[in-house]
C-alpha cells in the first residue's frame, strides 16, 4: 500500500494569493516613493504628504500581512484605502491624477470579490466624475466616465471568467474522474483538517478503510470496464448511505477511505457493518456478486495519519485474514496478536 504523504507545513506555506499581495504592496510603495521627492521639490507640499502617506500605509500593509495573515481583511481595507486616496488626490490636484484610477481598478478586482470591488469602483468613479464635472469640454467628461467604466466592466468579466475557471480546476484536482469520490490529495487535505483540528480540541473520530473482495476475478470474469461500472456503484452506494456522517475518497484501487465518523469505535463499527450488508445485498451490474472487507480504526491524540490509516489497514488485513466480507477493529487486531 502506498505511503500517504501529509503536507507537514500548510500552516508555515505562503499561498499565491498572499505572495502576491506582498508583491503589489511592496512594488506600489516602491514606485510612489520617487513621486514623494518629486512633489516635494516641486514645492507640491500636500500631494507630497498625501503620496507619502500613501506610501506608509502600503508598508503598513506588507508588514500587517506579512506577520498576521489575514487577508481579507487587509484586502478590503487596501482597496477603500487607495480609491479614498485617488479620489481625496484628484478633488485637491484635479483631473490628470484620476489616470492612477485605472491600474486601480485592476488591482481591486484581482485581489477583491468581483462584487466588493465593483461597488468600491463604482463610488471612487461616482465622486470624481462628480469632481471633475464638465471637465474641459462635454466630450472629454464623457470619455473619461465611458472609459473608467469600461475598465471596471471588463475587469468584472475577466476576473469572474478567472475565478469559475479556478474554482472548477480545484474542483476536479480533488475529484477521481471514475468514482466521483474524493481523490488521494483530497484525502490528504481532509486528514490535515482533522489532525489540526484534534490538535486544537481533542475528540472522538473513527476511520473506516474498505477494500473490496477478490476484485481482480471480477475483472478476470467480466472485463474491466465491467470492473469499472461496479466499482462506480459500489462508490454511489458508499456515498449515499454516508453523505450526512462524512466524506468518501478512493484510496487506491479497489480501496476507499471514510472520514471522519464523528463516532467512537463501537458506533463505527455498527456503521460498517450496515455498509458491509448492504453491498452484500445490492444488485450489481451483471448480477456480480460483491463483498467489502473493512478495518477500523479510532484516531489516537498526536499520532500520525500514516499511523491511524496504518492500524486500519492492520484490521482490514485481519479481516481479509479471516474470510472476508466482514468488519475488524483495530482493538480485534491487538487481541489476536496477544493469543
Ligand atoms: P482481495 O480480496 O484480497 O482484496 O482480492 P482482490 O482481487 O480485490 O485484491 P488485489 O489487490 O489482488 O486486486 C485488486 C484489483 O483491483 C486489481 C486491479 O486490476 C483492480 N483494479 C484496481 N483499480 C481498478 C480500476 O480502476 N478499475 C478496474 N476495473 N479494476 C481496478
Ligand atoms: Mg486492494
Ligand atoms: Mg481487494
Amino acid at each position: 500500500m502506498a505511503q500517504l504523504e501529509l503536507k507537514k507545513n500548510t500552516m508555515t506555506k505562503r499561498t499565491t494569493s498572499e505572495i502576491m499581495l506582498l508583491i503589489l504592496s511592496a512594488l506600489s510603495a516602491v514606485l510612489i516613493l520617487p513621486f514623494v521627492y518629486l512633489r516635494y521639490t516641486n514645492g507640491d507640499t500636500i500631494v507630497a504628504f498625501i503620496d507619502a502617506f500613501i506610501v506608509l500605509i502600503l508598508i503598513s500593509f506588507f508588514i500587517f500581512v506579512y506577520k498576521t495573515r489575514k487577508l481579507e481583511l487587509a484586502k478590503l481595507f487596501l482597496a477603500i484605502f487607495l480609491a479614498t486616496a485617488i479620489a481625496t488626490v484628484v478633488i485637491i490636484r484635479g483631473q490628470p491624477h484620476l489616470y492612477w484610477l485605472y491600474p486601480a481598478i485592476i488591482a481591486f478586482y484581482y485581489i477583491l470579490p468581483e462584487r466588493t470591488a465593483g461597488i468600491i469602483c463604482l463610488f471612487a468613479i461616482t465622486i470624481i466624475s462628480v469632481q471633475i464635472f464638465p471637465a474641459d469640454s462635454l466630450i472629454d467628461f464623457i470619455t473619461i466616465v465611458i472609459s473608467l467604466l469600461l475598465t471596471s466592466v471588463f475587469s468584472y468579466m475577466i476576473f469572474s471568467n478567472y475565478r469559475i475557471t479556478n474554482e472548477k480546476l480545484a474542483l476536479l484536482a480533488t475529484i477521481d474522474p471514475l468514482t466521483l469520490s474524493g481523490n488521494r490529495r483530497a484525502l490528504e487535505h481532509k486528514l490535515t483538517d482533522i489532525l489540526a483540528d484534534q490538535q486544537r480540541q481533542a475528540s472522538t473520530v473513527s476511520l473506516l478503510l474498505l477494500d473490496l473482495d477478490f476484485f481482480k476475478k471480477i475483472n478476470d470474469q467480466y472485463g474491466h470496464a465491467t470492473g469499472d461500472k461496479v466499482l462506480v456503484e459500489v462508490a454511489g452506494l458508499m456515498k449515499n448511505h454516508t453523505r450526512a456522517l462524512d466524506a468518501l475518497f478512493r484510496y487506491g484501487g479497489e480501496e476507499f477511505i471514510i472520514v471522519p465518523l464523528k463516532v467512537s469505535l463501537a458506533e463505527a463499527r455498527k456503521i460498517a457493518e450496515k455498509l458491509r450488508t448492504l453491498i452484500e445485498q445490492h444488485h450489481f451490474v451483471n448480477e456480480i456478486p460483491l463483498t467489502v472487507s473493512i478495518g477500523v480504526a479510532e484516531y489516537r491524540l498526536d499520532e500520525s495519519a500514516e499511523a491511524w490509516i496504518a492500524r486500519a489497514d492492520a484490521a482490514l488485513y485481519l479481516a481479509k485474514e479471516t474470510g472476508r466480507n466482514r468488519v475488524v477493529l483495530e482493538t480485534d487486531v491487538t487481541a489476536t496478536n496477544a493469543t
